[in-house]
């Protein structure tokens, strides 16, 4: 669990998950949300950009080699946090969301983000998706992120948001790789590190 990154930027701090991991446990939360989804005519996966795309892109395919049903694929762009890195304790709840798909009356929709984090994403996402008459929203996140002192409010959004499919808790700090990003950068690293949070301070 303390590999080190194997192109030494010492803006990163360890490698928490590598592509072998991932691999192995995307081909797990496929089967598992499979097994939810028998005898459901269609699935629609909901991506949420942009940190989302490369989980996304992983799991439509581990789905396809399970013999899935038909699934359908729809993004939405979220954004919460801005550019960099949450600040500590901050509690953010500002959510910008676009693109929600149109057309998802009686749709059983699963929700594929890469983390959560205090909750506000999903829990807004999830409630829009619902007000335009989707039939069920599960959620699946690669990462779960350990809060360490969430404030009152952010234990009340993380425990009316459980997420159905998780594919590995996280401790509470900035990561990135695998789609996560700060300012942009790392998102296409094939694992996930934890960052020096120091380096990113503004
Ligand atoms: P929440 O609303 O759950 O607090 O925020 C979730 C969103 O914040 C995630 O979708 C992700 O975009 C961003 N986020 C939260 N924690 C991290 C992290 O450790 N690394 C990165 N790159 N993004 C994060
Ligand atoms: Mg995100």
């Amino acid at each position: 669990m303390s590999n080190p990154v194997p192109e030494g930027d010492p803006r990163l701090e360890r490698i928490l998950f590598d592509e072998t991991q991932i691999q192995i446990r995307v081909a797990e939360l496929a089967q598992a949300i499979l097994a939810d989804a028998v005898g459901v005519q269609r699935l629609r996966l909901v991506g949420v950009l942009k940190g989302g795309w490369m989980f996304l892109a992983d799991l439509a395919r581990a789905i396809r080699r399970q013999k899935g049903p038909r699934v359908l694929y729809e993004f939405i762009r979220a954004s919460t946090y801005g550019a960099g890195i949450k600040q500590g304790g901050e509690d953010l709840r500002q959510v910008a969301i676009s693109g929600l798909p149109a057309a998802i009356r009686g749709d059983h929709i699963v929700l594929v983000e890469d983390i959560l984090d205090q909750g506000f994403t999903l829990a807004a996402i999830r409630r829009q998706l619902l007000a335009a008459g989707a039939a069920s929203v599960k959620v699946c996140v690669f990462l779960d992120k350990q809060l360490e002192n969430p404030s009152a409010a952010v234990r009340g959004i993380r425990a009316g948001l459980v997420p159905e499919y998780v594919g590995f808790p996280v401790p509470d700090r900035w990561v990135v790789g695998y789609g996560l990003d700060v300012d942009e950068e790392f998102r296409d690293l094939p694992y996930v590190a934890i960052a020096r949070e120091e380096f990113f301070q503004k």
